[in-house]
């Protein structure tokens, strides 16, 4: 077995891994690297393949044509853009199907809408725990478990070397909204049946202990909000937008006493996947996206303030995005001394985030804004997570993935006490590197 460790082994982001087994390779994840696409405002979507290779946008998969590999699947974990969105530049080049769960299907589907965008990969909807044959030798599953979006996946790769587990963003979350636990029962059976390679991801593998539950963060919105209506003023909300356990939560806190508005064009594109999968219910919630709704909408609001929950896109502070236009004054609606800002979310680590998110708050603090921030709770595995994953599935070999060195670092340092040896059965890597697993 032949694992190319192709992007997201220098960052967190641009993930992309496949597997040789047998002369034929599968290929897990095709992702963008957020730093570079936020940094070309918007620009990359335009680009050409050479393009987005140039500015390190999406992983650079030359290694593969090197050796003119048979590529049979691309396997798709989970619907987020640093996992999907080189789909677009790089999945043309293989003459193969992919593989996703059903919200994931609809998403790559809504990257690959575009007609510019000619690529005929056929997207396979996959169900958990239905077993897929790509070829005669190798088959795939999809086990559940918990991550920051709905559909998330371990993606389980039966070969006949054993099977390959690729888990790139996942955590245990024994209290969450919409969906069930991480499917423990099934890993620990796929863990006695023999797993060859774990391929897992290391983005917050330095915190101790486990992540939070989305329940925790559900039961802290609802005090949050108690205190503002009491308090009285408009009240806007932001949060991820694929985050819809956390809309779920948003509207259950709210509980009737405000109308609620989504506010943001890709608040509207998740949502409305979410909903054709029965995962929410905007029947009372007025969605909008396009300039003059938003306008509208929020000059309701400015003469309602005590009426209205708004949850809009922006949280990062991106220049552009709706909850910058509504501090800007952009539409009929000015912020007032007293009016509240909740963020549940949190900046995701990066001088260019850092700064807009500064700007932004600065604009609302001027204008007397409350701010309530960091009401979150992260989709990744903390310590003992990642402690449950290795101890569940067993793995003979382990490659970490998602992150620097210093993380993949962290995690070896786990993984020792676990019994593991560095460059023995654990491996540290780099973008571009053949890891050969056959000794
Ligand atoms: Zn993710």
């Amino acid at each position: 077995m032949k694992v190319y460790t192709l992007g997201g082994y220098e960052e967190v982001g641009k993930n992309m891994t496949a597997v040789e087994v047998d002369d034929q390779v599968v290929i897990f994840d095709m992702g963008y690297n957020m730093e570079s696409v936020v940094s070309s405002e918007g620009q990359v979507d335009e680009m050409t393949t050479n393009q987005s290779l140039e500015i390190e946008a999406v992983p650079e998969d030359e290694p593969l044509f090197e050796a003119d590999k048979n590529v049979v699947g691309i396997v798709i974990g989970h619907g987020h853009l640093d996992h999907v969105g080189g789909i677009p530049k790089l999945a043309g080049a293989y003459d193969c199907p992919i593989y996703a769960s059903p919200y994931t299907k609809k998403i790559v589907e809504r990257t690959l809408e575009d007609d510019r965008k000619n690529i005929n990969n056929p997207v396979i909807g996959v169900e958990k725990e239905d077993e897929v044959d790509i070829t005669d030798e190798l088959s795939l599953e999809f086990a559940h478990v918990n991550h920051s979006i709905p559909d998330a996946t371990l993606s389980l790769l039966d070969t006949p070397e054993g099977y390959v587990v690729y888990g790139n963003d996942m955590k245990i979350d024994q209290s969450p909204i919409i969906e069930e636990t991480t499917d423990v029962e099934r890993l620990k059976e796929v863990g006695e049946e023999g797993v060859k390679l774990m391929i897992p991801g290391t983005t917050r593998v330095e915190e101790d202990g486990r992540a939070r539950s989305e329940e925790s963060v559900r039961v802290e919105l609802e005090d949050v909000l108690n205190s503002c209506y009491k308090a009285g003023g408009a009240v806007l909300l932001s949060t991820f937008s694929s985050q819809i356990g956390r809309l779920n939560s948003v509207i259950d806190a709210n509980n009737g006493r405000r109308k609620i508005a989504f506010v943001g064009r890709s608040l509207k594109e998740y949502v409305e996947s979410a909903e054709e999968l029965d995962l929410i219910n905007t029947d009372q919630i007025e969605v909008v996206s396009y300039f003059d709704e938003c306008d509208e909408l929020m000059s309701r609001v400015d003469g309602e303030r005590n009426e209205w929950l708004v949850v809009a896109t922006g949280n990062q502070g991106e220049p552009g995005a709706q909850l910058d236009k509504i501090t800007s004054g952009t539409y009929g609606f000015e912020f007032e001394e007293g009016d509240h800002v909740i963020f549940s979310s949190q900046v995701i680590p990066s001088p260019v985030n850092e700064a807009n998110r500064y700007e932004l708050e600065k604009k609302m603090k001027e204008k007397g804004v409350r701010l309530y921030k960091g009401i979150h709770t992260t989709g990744h595995a903390h310590r003992e997570d990642h402690r449950d994953f290795i101890q569940f599935l067993d793995p003979e070999q382990i490659i970490p993935s998602h992150g620097p060195i210093q993380k993949q670092g962290d995690y070896v340092q786990l993984a020792r006490e676990e019994g593991y040896t560095l460059e023995e059965n654990i491996y540290v890597s780099e973008n571009g590197r053949i890891i050969n697993l056959d000794k």
